[in-house]
């Protein structure tokens, strides 16, 4: 705590007050003393002046005794003199003393003062030279733990530059290098030393270097952490010039005004290498399964056309004259050629969606019409077990919507087909409803049959290839295992989907869903299907029919078909034969009415055939052409309606469909000519 002097002596103010009050006294004294002297030789005077009549009246002669009591008056006011003089003087004397004294005293008080200040201040100075001494030692003590903490630090951060798979680098505003980790070394063939000072650009690949500053620039004027040319493949070169691949990400580095980038590069040729390797990897394994697809369809198409050969003659047979065993055992043969058929086409699709050749088509159709025929087309098999087979489609499903109708058509026979084949008795019903909000309705189908059910296990593994839901199915029912798979394949291409709900012996649901796009109903109803009215009665059995067909097998069975069905057809054995039997026939004026064009022969093949005969002149309503083929997609129907031909017919040949396609197609005979029949 500051004591009084303390206080005084910081405030020199009040000691210069003091020392004025000081001065101020001894002035006053001595202005009394100085009056009191003054007193003195007054009265000092008035004795001379008492003198001064004396001698005058001596001069007066005086009387002694008058000269007596003078003299004595004059001793006596000299006496009295002296002894105000001494009075004074000792009075002086004192008065000088108290003042010396008292001028000590103040001295005395002041010098103690100042002892005791310069006493505390050497104190306070000792103590404050002690705190610094320490804090200096603190200090010191400070700055060899920090030394200390940054030695370690930089060897980390060494040892991590050391271990880093990347090369450090630091670029100045100037565009040179400033620092570099060891790791160049490594990577670029250059001593960090060889390198600092040099531009950034030697170690680019020369077709780089020009236009790089922009780069740095560009980075400069907006300094962020970034990776390098995100998304390109970026190269650097070694010094002896070789070029290899980098990743680069960039960091901006600011030290008071001064701004610089601080770039990791990475050596990525191992990851590139490996990339590379998985690239041709990934093609080989795409052409693998591309050729495992070509060669699945090859096969299933090879395989089809003895089928046909068997399915066809087998049909045949069965409208000949048989007995009840015959029959039997050919129609066990029938069935068994249509299953292997079954099994061919699953197979085809499904290699097909794995090669991701299958697409969608995207066009407006009846969606109404598709259920309703599909429901139609397994109405026979339901009834011929006894089944019910329900339809109902909500008033809220459109008409005519967007998508694929054959695919769509495709998944429900093969949902409605398994309820069926799963079912014992009961029903099936089909119902179509709306669903969804705008911007995204759906159409759902369900599928429920009253039949043997899937256990809760199994109801995510029947969407599995060639998986059923347990080994007894194969023996009660047949069937593969992939009609599922193909279902929920195609119906992921149509951009839909299809989920399974089942009690085990009460029966299952399958609902299908669909993307609900309305359609214009004018732009509707399928390009493959021209429309023409079909008038069998009128058919003229005697019309021209060319066959253009390679397979020798194939040749004898529609030729058997139509002979069958009261035609004589010509034969072509590819398609040049085909073009040139036409244009002779045409010469010949006695021009074939249709011609049933296989697609695949050897030198011109069915489509190459169609496209020269339209460009010879030969028209549509003059001659139609009937594509005869295994490949009955959408896709390859518009093609051969785009090739110039009127319609399809599925191998194998079903006699029916046979004649049906004739008498749609045939033109009408003349009334002559019906007499001439
Ligand atoms: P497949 O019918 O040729 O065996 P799918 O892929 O169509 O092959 O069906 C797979 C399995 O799913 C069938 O074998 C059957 O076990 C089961 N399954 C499919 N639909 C039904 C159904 N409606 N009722 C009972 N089981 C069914």
């Amino acid at each position: 705590m500051p004591t009084l002097a303390n206080k005084l002596l910081g405030k020199p103010l009040v000691l210069f007050l003091l020392g004025l009050l000081l001065i101020a006294a001894v002035a006053a004294y001595s202005v009394v003393s100085i009056q009191r002297y003054s007193t003195l030789l007054d009265q000092s005077g008035q004795v001379d002046d008492r003198l001064v009549e004396l001698t005058r009246l001596d001069d007066g002669q005086l009387t002694v005794s008058q000269l007596r009591s003078q003299v004595a008056g004059i001793v006596e006011a000299e006496r009295g003199l002296v002894r105000q003089q001494s009075q004074a003087a000792s009075q002086q004397a004192r008065d000088s003393i108290a003042i010396v004294a008292l001028g000590i005293l103040l001295s005395l008080a002041v010098l103690g003062l100042l002892a005791f200040a310069i006493s505390r201040e050497t104190t306070r100075r000792a103590k404050a030279e002690d705190d610094l001494n320490a804090l200096s030692t603190e200090l010191e003590d400070r700055i060899k733990l920090r030394t200390g903490q940054l030695r370690k630090k930089e060897a980390r951060l060494s040892s991590i530059l050391a271990a880093s798979p990347d090369a450090l680098i630091v670029v100045g505003t100037n565009g040179n290098i400033a620092f570099a980790s060891d790791r160049l070394q490594d990577i670029f063939g250059y001593a960090p030393s060889e390198i600092i000072g040099k531009p950034i650009e030697t170690l680019m690949p020369r077709r780089f270097r020009h236009g790089h500053s922009g780069h740095l620039r560009h980075f400069l004027d907006d300094p962020k952490a970034r990776e390098m040319g995100a998304g390109l493949q970026l190269f650097a070169a070694r010094k002896d010039g070789s070029e290899f691949p980098v990743e680069i990400s960039l960091n901006p580095e600011t030290e008071g005004e001064d701004l610089s980038v601080v770039a990791a590069i990475r050596d990525v040729s191992d990851r590139a290498a490996v990339m590379e390797s998985l690239r041709e990897a990934t093609n080989k394994a795409k052409m693998a399964e591309l050729s495992k697809s070509e060669f699945l369809a090859n096969m299933s198409h090879e395989l089809r056309t003895p089928m046909n050969g068997v399915i066809g003659f087998t049909d045949l047979l069965l409208s000949s004259e048989l007995n009840q065993e015959q029959k039997y055992h050919l129609q066990l043969i029938a069935e068994s050629g249509q299953s292997m058929l079954v099994l061919l086409n699953s197979i085809l699709d499904l290699a097909k969606i794995e090669s991701g050749k299958l697409k969608a088509e995207h066009a407006p159709f009846n969606i109404q019409d598709t259920i309703g025929s599909s429901s139609r087309l397994m109405r026979v098999a339901a009834e011929q077990k006894g089944l019910k087979l329900n339809l109902k489609i909500d008033s809220d499903v459109p008409q005519h919507v967007m998508g694929d109708e054959y695919r769509t058509k495709q998944v429900l026979t093969n949902i409605v087909g398994n309820a069926i084949k799963f079912t014992a008795s009961g029903w099936v019903s089909i119902s179509a409803a709306a669903v969804g909000a705008a911007g995204d309705r759906k159409i759902e189908i369900t599928i429920t049959d009253t039949g043997i059910g899937i256990d809760r296990t199994r109801q995510k593994e029947i969407f599995d290839e060639f998986v059923q839901a347990d080994s007894s199915v194969v023996r009660c029912f047949g069937g593969s295992g992939l009609g599922l798979t193909i279902s929920q394949r195609l119906l992921e291409v149509l951009g839909g989907g299809i989920s399974c709900e089942s009690e085990p012996g009460k029966g299952t649901s399958f609902v299908i869903t669909l993307p609900l796009i309305e359609a214009d109903p004018l732009s509707a109803g399928s390009s493959c299907h021209i429309d023409k009215k079909q008038q069998p009665d009128k058919v003229a059995r005697n019309a021209r029919i060319l066959v253009a067909e390679d397979h020798d097998i194939n040749r004898v069975l529609i030729t058997a078909l139509l002979k069958q069905l009261g035609y004589h057809p010509d034969i072509a054995e590819d398609g040049a034969e085909a073009i040139e039997k036409i244009e002779q026939a045409i010469d010949d004026e006695d021009p074939y009415s249709i011609i049933l064009m296989d697609l695949q022969m050897p030198n011109v093949d069915g489509m190459e055939a169609t496209r020269k005969l339209r460009q010879l002149g030969v028209t549509n309503e003059a001659l139609p052409i009937i594509a005869v083929t295994a490949h009955a997609y959408q896709e390859d129907i518009k093609a051969c309606h785009a090739a110039g031909m009127q319609d399809h017919l599925g191998k194998p040949i079903i006699k029916d469909d046979l004649g049906k396609v004739l008498e749609k197609w045939l033109p009408v005979p003349t009334e002559a000519e019906q007499v001439r029949v």
